[in-house]
């Protein structure tokens, strides 16, 4: 086996040779073989001093050295947060991080170098297990949330909004993307807060600094060559910078944004923000940049004290959003949470009269909406095949909770095919297609 092989020069004070012993164990621990010549090793690392001029001086020699001998040089340390300094000096070199970024060099060695495969000892690969099937992926961005929406526990359950590094996050999607996925499902409790706990930490993928903040973490995946599809979308105002990503087909045309009301004392009682003018005048701004949008929600009806009016000018704006997908809950009390202490609790039964003429209300407006679609070539990725045809998925549909596009003659499709249809046929919740 052919065993890849790392060189590392390490300058700089005390600090920054313990940096680089964290990056060599790490190394070693992962197979990799240290090669003290250039001529042996696949890429060089150099772990840099940016302290004074004349180690700022040494460190460029080193890398200029290294690129001379080598070719294939992956840069760390101090001299890697002072801006642009080796790139504009160097720029072949592979990527840069700052100091102390061990999990940030290992992410651009595997980029560059891929881990030494050893079956006897790699028992779960780099994709890691998965209980999805081998075409899409959940992509966990986050753990916690920050709000306290009064129907919720999952803060006290999961504590604060934790965001993970957004290296790491990219490395994960890269693997999955590598191992065949074709869609990636970005979830969180709070996608949109992602990066507020770190305050939008700059973190590194691929060499370059990428912000910790769900627009340039949307972008950065967009780039991945795979569908890109946002869940738990909190609506914050900055939501809005996703839908220039979506027009640009950089990810998909599909938010899954909960507004849980449309009343704003409801809403308030909820602590959910939100003014329906406001949200209807978004949309409408949204689908003005973007016409495919499509726009999937979840709404709370029979929260403690809904009137009937509260409930109608849910309807109300229901009617008016034209949303395509509207998943929707009678309140239920969760033990701990807020809003078990409201007063006027709304009876089952009329909460289960308000849950069905919601739905009512949806389901015609969504049969509208798939009419529409009729007609319409899509792009598919097929989920099941069996005797009868194929069941596939556009970018309108997440799986397991929106609908599906069948296509009567996609017997010999396989699983994980993303394939062009026409669609001919609609009804509430899916569609039908013919092969083009
Ligand atoms: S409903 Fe969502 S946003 Fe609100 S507290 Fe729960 S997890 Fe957070």
């Amino acid at each position: 086996m052919n065993i890849p092989k790392v060189g590392f020069v390490s300058l700089g004070c005390p600090k920054a040779t313990v940096d680089s012993e964290h990056i060599l164990t790490r190394l070693r621990a992962e197979g990799y073989l240290i090669s003290d010549t250039y001529k042996d090793a696949d890429l060089v690392v150099v772990n840099t001093c940016g302290f004074i001029d004349s180690a700022v001086e040494e460190s460029l020699d080193a890398i200029g050295e290294a690129l001379a001998e080598n070719g294939r040089v992956i840069v760390t340390g101090c001299l890697g947060a002072k801006g642009d300094v080796v790139k504009l000096a160097h720029p072949k070199v592979l990527a840069v991080t700052g100091p102390h970024a061990t999990d940030e060099v290992m992410e651009a060695v595997h980029l560059h170098l891929p881990k030494p495969h050893d079956p006897y000892t790699d028992l779960v690969p780099p994709q890691g297990i998965r209980l999805t099937p081998k075409h899409y992926a959940y992509l966990k961005i986050s753990e916690g949330c920050n709000h306290r929406c009064t129907f919720c526990i999952i803060p006290s359950l999961r504590g604060d909004l934790v965001s993970r590094p957004v290296g790491d996050v990219m490395t994960e999607a890269q693997n999955l993307v590598n191992a065949g996925v074709k869609e990636l499902l970005v979830i969180s409790q709070d996608t949109s807060a992602y990066g507020v706990d770190v305050k939008y930490r700059t973190g590194f993928w691929g060499g370059r600094p990428l912000k910790t903040r769900m627009t340039e973490l949307a972008a950065a995946l967009g780039t991945l060559g795979v569908w890109v599809r946002m869940h738990y979308v909190y609506p914050y105002p900055h939501v809005d910078e996703l839908i220039p990503l979506m027009a640009e087909g950089k990810i998909l045309p599909y938010l899954d944004i909960p507004f849980q009301h449309a009343n704003q004392r409801i809403l308030k009682l909820m602590k959910r923000p939100g003014n329906s003018d406001n949200v209807l005048a978004r949309i409408k701004k949204w689908r003005e940049i973007c016409p495919e949008l499509t726009l999937r929600s979840t709404f709370i009806v029979g929260f403690p004290g809904e009137t009937e009016e509260e409930f109608e000018e849910l309807l109300d704006f229901i009617e008016e959003a034209q949303l395509d997908r509207v998943g929707a809950f009678a309140y239920s009390p969760v033990d701990g949470a807020a809003a078990n202490e409201l007063p006027d609790p709304v009876p089952p039964e009329v909460q289960q009269e308000r849950l069905a003429r919601l739905m009512w209300l949806q389901e015609e407006i969504s049969e509208e909406k798939l009419k529409l679609k009729i007609g319409k070539t899509m792009t598919v990725l097929v989920d099941e095949v069996d005797e009868e045809g194929a069941i596939s998925r556009s970018f309108a549909d997440a799986p397991e909770i929106d609908g599906q596009v069948y296509i009567n003659e996609g017997q010999h499709l396989k699983v994980g095919d993303m394939v062009d249809v026409v669609i001919t046929d609609s009804d509430t919740h899916d569609l039908w297609g013919e092969l083009v």
